[in-house]
């Protein structure tokens, strides 16, 4: 065959919504914790725990899939994906298989009618695994379980991108929405947003797909599109030298930018999913869903660059949570308006941010959420107690009555 050659590029993205409890048991989601502090017997795997599901989890992954335009499904159910892996307690992942959550997406790559874009395959709810660390202590590897049991959505396109650079910014408008919906802090560097690649050549203008490989472990949106572009001349250059593609799994290497098949242990399993038995079919009533997409709806419609100016404007991406702490809650101090970079427009998103926020307000009352009204009292009255009620319904996906909670 010859060329010119043409890349074909699907994208699994991997988001952590943002609630403050797992997806099926009441631990704690913060980042940072010490190791298997965030942990319980459901999350353990220990025998005889059984998932509840977080309601709230389910609300955001369908709030981030009406964004993308899909249908959600008044009914989808949820699997168990088996393999082994150390840091896979319980031997399988809860996640969704032949009826995920939602399907049929599409998302713009820029702006105005009849823009080009990239359909979205689905998006499925699942749970995170543990993590294995291998350099803490020489010769053994250690496992840390906080983030098993963490509410994920992986978002699937369907192979419409050609080039690296779109990839760039189809990862690039995922990341604005989902964090402009609030559904995820879509933070790279904490894992929250993870991407795997799959990647195909073939000859510009053929219909068919060429054999695919799949990337991993890329962690920034430039190492997405150097890897992709590392693979797609590696691809092209077998097929010039009539060789084959082999289907295998590749992991992105960014400091030599290279890329290297994965051992074998690393590669796809058959994982003999079957209907998870410990937890009935999640239902959402069309009433319910009607309310969740109208709510996104207009967001939706909103042009990039306006949201992007509306997301500089909240905070969101400037106000870190430490610097929140050391202005806002040092001690003696009381929170004022315009003391700092503290706005009290933006004191929710904050405290979905900074999720321990409520263990570290001095002398919180009986109701902790009420201590940290009264803490943030001082600021705007109206506001601090919306932003914590906001929050309250928002965090645990409950709502919870508030009138005991006087600012
Ligand atoms: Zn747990």
């Amino acid at each position: 065959m010859a060329g010119p050659w043409e890349m074909v590029i699907g994208l699994e993205v991997h988001v952590q919504l943002l609630t403050k409890t797992k997806l099926f048991c009441p631990c704690s989601t913060a980042f940072g914790a010490p190791p298997n502090a965030n942990t319980c017997p459901v999350c353990l795997a220990l025998p005889g725990a059984l998932p509840v599901l977080n309601r709230g989890a389910v609300r955001l992954a369908a709030r981030a899939a009406y964004a993308l335009g899909c249908t959600v499904h008044e009914e989808s159910v949820f699997a168990r994906k088996n393999y082994f892996y150390p840091d896979l307690p319980k031997g399988y992942q809860i996640s969704q298989f032949d009826r995920p959550l939602a399907t049929g997406g599409f998302l713009a790559l820029e702006d105005g009618p009849g823009a080009r874009g990239v359909r979205i395959h689905r998006v499925h709810m699942e749970e995170d695994a543990g993590k294995s660390i291998h350099d803490r202590y020489p010769g053994h590897s250690a496992i840390d379980l906080n983030r098993s049991g963490t509410p994920l959505i992986e978002i699937v396109s369907e192979p419409d991108l050609r080039s690296a650079a779109d990839a760039g910014v189809y990862l690039r408008r995922l990341k604005q929405i989902l964090e402009y919906t609030e559904v995820s802090d879509a933070n790279m560097e904490e894992g929250s947003l993870r991407v795997d690649a799959n990647v195909s050549v073939r000859a510009a203008g053929a219909d068919a797909l060429g054999t695919k490989t799949e990337i991993k472990n890329m962690n920034s949106f430039s190492g997405v599109e150097r890897a992709l572009e590392v693979e797609f001349a590696r691809q092209v250059a077998l097929v010039e030298r009539g060789e084959r593609v082999v289907q295998q799994t590749m992991l992105w290497d960014a400091g030599s930018g290279t890329v290297r098949p994965a051992r074998s242990k690393e590669e796809s399993h058959d994982y003999r999913y079957f209907p998870e038995p410990d937890l009935p079919p999640l239902r959402l009533t069309s009433a319910v869903l009607a309310e969740w997409r109208e709510a996104v709806g207009a967001q939706r419609a909103e042009p990039f660059q306006q949201r992007e100016r509306a997301l500089e404007r909240s905070g969101l991406r400037s106000l870190e949570p430490r610097k929140f702490r050391e202005v806002a809650l040092a001690p003696g101090k009381q929170l004022e308006r315009g003391a700092g970079e503290i706005d009290a427009a933006n004191l929710g998103i904050v405290l979905r941010r900074e999720r321990t926020l409520f263990a570290l307000v001095p002398q919180p009352q009986a109701h902790p959420r009420c201590g940290a009204a009264r803490a943030a009292g001082t600021l705007v009255r109206g506001s601090a107690r919306d932003a914590l009620e906001h929050e309250a319904v928002e965090a645990d996906g409950r709502i919870e009555a508030h009138d005991a909670c006087e600012a």
